[in-house]
């Protein structure tokens, strides 16, 4: 089961926050950056080990160098990414304590927007294999603020979550009024994939930030619990290039946590390596929005002239979802979501 494409129009209004603070953004970009740079040179491929030296094709970003791996595809940066890096980057400790019920109105319209879609399509792909998804427990992987086990519990399913960050675990559980989300560990992530009783495990988002990837998802094949694995992978695509292009605009795909890319190849490495298989693909990226975006903020940045920027947006606006849909029918789309099965 595969499908293609997805309105950006609720994307836009949560992200509007990007228009407006670039700058302060890209400052948080450049700052992770530097901290990624301190880190240890990376020796070999994150999927596929192969020395980072095997590469055929490098470019150079905020002062990263990014190396394409000559055996599986796969775009790696040139640093290691440490426990260390990990826990700076990932354990936001700035949360909100309080909330209003205006706040309430934008998480659970976040939820609607962007995370029951995944759970529809998630349970759509589940029956497409002939299963019933409310038959099994669900456990979402890397949290966050518990949009996932909030959509997962909206349609019906058994969900928890488990997420590093205590300020995210309290809020997630205090603004869904449930205590369903957990605080692990960076490393303890891996022990309760080999022993969840879960039979359906989902990670939005977060395979990219592991450091450890391939173990995950040897740990998810040999639990035999285990028989879905729901997941994203942030792709190599044009947004890209639109980065590098565009240095004075802050696009978050090969910037803070991420980094390294997938590229079809190097996913069926990864897969292929623990046995798992493509059971269903939804590609949808944001590639156009990030070029509209893009130029929308150099306009602004070079003339002063935001009635240009205006028009721009304008003209593009109506096009953005079409011009997208081409990119993810050649599934060159900068994500796609996936579910995993095992054959036996
Ligand atoms: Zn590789």
């Amino acid at each position: 089961m595969k499908i293609y494409g997805k309105s950006v129009g609720p994307v836009v209004k949560h992200d509007a926050e990007v228009f407006e603070n670039n700058d302060h953004l890209l400052n948080e970009t450049e700052r992770v950056a530097k901290l990624y740079r301190s880190q240890p040179y990376r020796e070999h491929c994150k999927v596929c080990n192969e020395p980072i030296n095997n590469y055929n094709m490098s470019f150079t970003k905020q002062g990263i160098e990014y190396r394409l791996c000559s055996k599986c595809g796969h775009l790696n940066g040139l640093y290691q990414d440490t426990k260390e890096f990990a826990e700076k980057i990932h354990t936001k400790t700035k949360y909100a304590e309080q909330y209003s019920e205006k706040d309430r109105q934008i998480y659970f319209q976040r939820m609607n927007d962007i995370y029951s879609p995944k759970v529809k399509f998630l349970f759509s792909a589940i029956r497409n294999d002939s299963q019933e998804p409310l038959k099994y427990k669900h456990a979402d992987f890397g949290a966050g603020s518990g949009y996932m086990v909030a959509g997962l519990h909206a349609r019906g399913a058994a969900a928890v979550g488990y997420e590093m960050s205590p300020a995210q675990v309290n809020y997630a559980n205090k603004i869904n009024n449930f205590e369903h989300v957990y605080n692990v560990g960076i490393d303890e992530i891996y022990d309760i994939a080999k022993v969840t009783d879960a039979g359906v495990v989902t990670m939005i988002g977060v395979i990219e930030h592991l450091q450890y990837p391939v173990e995950m998802m040897k740990a998810l094949k040999e639990n035999r619990n285990v028989k879905y694995v729901f997941l994203t992978f942030p792709m190599l695509s044009p947004s890209v290039y639109f980065e590098q292009v565009f240095p004075s605009v802050m696009l978050g795909h090969l910037a803070l946590g991420h980094t390294h890319l997938f590229q079809e190849s190097s996913i069926d490495f990864l897969i292929n390596r623990s046995e798992f298989s493509r059971k269903a693909e939804w590609w949808f990226g944001t590639d156009i929005m990030d070029l509209v975006r893009s130029v929308d903020i150099c306009v602004r940045q070079r003339e002063g002239n935001c009635k240009a920027a205006e028009l721009w947006q304008d003209k593009m606006n109506d096009i953005i979802d079409e011009l997208q849909l081409v990119i993810d029918r050649h599934q060159l789309a900068s994500q796609v979501h996936m579910l995993l099965g095992k054959d036996s």
